[in-house]
């Protein structure tokens, strides 16, 4: 690739129109909300004030995925109210808005916050109300009418997870007491429809904005495979579908996501071109599956839903973004869009993933415009095709409208 030498203006980052595909709402609560709803919930931190959460619990590197994954093991047991829920969706949504972050889909696990005085209906009201709220604030702001700016919208994802155990959740537990003598897959696939069910009727009765269904966790020995029933049911219901694969397993875990489940996105996909890490001995042409793997997704347009500072974090060994396979995913022409994956976690935001890529893998002008764009193209939008069409024209003219404002300021 020529070098661009193409460095972005942070304040044009600021200004044009951005949007997060893969965000996790427990990891993405501010440190102060989480410092003062441990407070009030009595749960133990392992911080004594709000700056060292922020430092001690939340950092830019991290030693391995286990330690990445630590921060939710709190995060999660604060969110079991529908206050603490309405209130972290609330700020999440508006957090992305003061950056220009138009369009976002929220994701969790909505079976981790059921428990004795929280059904699943509440958590995903609680979490759809915060998130409206925030739209509706700013859509009727003078802010957004008279400066022309978009409007923000939104969508929420359930997560489905590929492993669990009754020590979970209230939810799990009871799964567990109910089903003493069923495999553990059987409980996978059994919580899974369970969930797709309730999103589907918690979707129609109450108009919560659930727009798609994944499928999140270990992915080493918790194949998609126990998931196909309930993605099966999700296509029948018009969810849309993504799913969290190559993110700590080779391209077998991406080939399972695209066929047994029918993602229309993936989330990660950072091994999809590691031919070495194949483990299926049936493939005996190893650089040639991923080849042609790539080449289906590139042809039917699955969209990668790329976190460059979340892979490092939970992969060290890829040690410097110049080693991420964005630049690979870019050479093939894959549909790609820039996530956060957590906020608070990973310490970052839509526009610093935008210039991270910017500096590491030379992206010129038109490329950045065109993988913005191509993210709410791509989206899973609550709204009719042509509602969806329309918010899409606006993103582009603002952008194009943004790119005047700063002319010969973009660098
Ligand atoms: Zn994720």
């Amino acid at each position: 690739m020529p070098r661009t030498n193409y460095t972005a203006n942070p304040e044009f980052l600021n200004h044009i129109p951005k949007c997060d595909l893969h965000l996790h709402l427990d990891g993405s609560i501010r440190p102060d909300t989480l410092f003062e709803l441990a407070q009030k919930y009595k749960v133990k931190l392992p911080a004594k004030t709000k700056a060292e959460l922020n430092t001690k619990l939340f950092k830019d590197k991290y030693e391995s995925l286990a330690e990445y994954l630590r921060p939710f093991l709190y995060t999660t047991q604060v969110l079991q109210t529908p206050e603490a829920l309405e209130r972290c969706s609330y700020e999440l949504a508006k957090d992305n808005i003061d950056e220009g972050v138009y369009y976002i889909e929220v994701r969790f696990a909505p079976q981790l916050h059921v428990n004795e005085n929280l059904d699943i209906a509440q958590v995903m009201l609680a979490v759809d109300m915060g998130l409206r709220r925030a739209k509706e604030e700013y859509n009727n702001s003078a802010a957004c009418r008279k400066e022309g700016r978009p409007e923000f919208e939104y969508g929420i994802i359930a997560c489905a997870m590929r492993k669990f155990t009754a020590d979970y959740s209230k939810y799990y537990a009871d799964l567990y007491r109910m089903h003493p003598y069923l495999e553990e897959k059987q409980l996978y696939r059994m919580a899974s429809q369970d969930l797709v069910e309730a999103m589907v009727h918690i979707k129609r009765k109450f108009g919560v904005q659930v727009v798609g269904f994944d499928l999140a966790g270990e992915e080493k020995g918790y194949p998609a495979g126990h998931h196909q029933d309930a993605f099966d049911l999700a296509q029948r219901h018009f969810l849309k579908k993504t799913v969290h694969a190559g993110e700590a397993y080779g391209p077998e875990s991406i080939f399972q996501a695209i066929t047994d489940l029918k993602a229309d996105r993936i989330g990660h996909g950072y091994y999809l071109f590691e031919a070495g890490s194949i483990k299926d001995e049936n493939i005996i042409d190893k650089e040639l599956f991923v080849r042609d793997l790539a080449q289906y997704i590139a042809d039917r347009r699955i969209t990668i839903e790329v976190c460059l500072t979340s892979n490092l974090q939970t992969n060290p060994k890829i040690g410097s973004l110049k080693n991420h396979a964005f630049r690979k995913m870019l050479e093939a022409n894959l549909s790609t869009t820039l996530c956060t994956d957590n906020r608070t976690v990973s310490h970052t935001t839509p526009a610093k993933e935008i210039a991270l890529a910017i500096d590491a893998f030379d992206l010129s002008p038109e490329k950045l415009k065109n993988i913005i764009i191509y993210g709410f193209k791509r989206s899973f939008f609550f709204g009719s095709y042509p509602e969806k069409r329309a918010y899409v024209r606006k993103i582009i003219d603002h952008y194009e409208a943004t790119e005047r404002q700063f002319k010969g300021r973009t660098k």
